[in-house]
């Protein structure tokens, strides 16, 4: 069973966006990890066979509210980690 969610792949493309204009405390690959893992566990999963997902992912990319919402996701998650010095999990940063 080939199914991925396709948030996942405009989450990690928005990442890479955002922190061009956003300078990340700490870039280490746990934070980069844990800031990703908080938006896509509050941002609702959108399923597809991994068929049928390059045509889904690229037409998520024009829905503008999910882009700007992971914008939004992706500004608190940079915060929340920052706070957290010591690389905590991603259970311990949930609320
Ligand atoms: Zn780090």
């Amino acid at each position: 069973m080939g199914l991925i969610n396709a948030v996942e792949a405009i989450v990690s493309h928005s990442f890479e966006e955002f922190q061009k204009s956003y300078e990340l405390k700490c870039a280490c690959d746990q934070c980069k990890e844990d800031i990703q893992a908080i938006v896509l566990n509050r941002i609702p999963p959108k399923y597809t066979s991994s068929e049928r997902g390059q045509l889904f992912v690229k037409s998520l990319y024009l829905n503008t509210q999910l882009q700007s919402d992971i914008l939004k996701e992706l500004m608190s998650a940079a915060i929340i980690v920052e706070q957290n010095q010591h690389h905590v999990t991603v259970e311990e940063t949930r609320q």
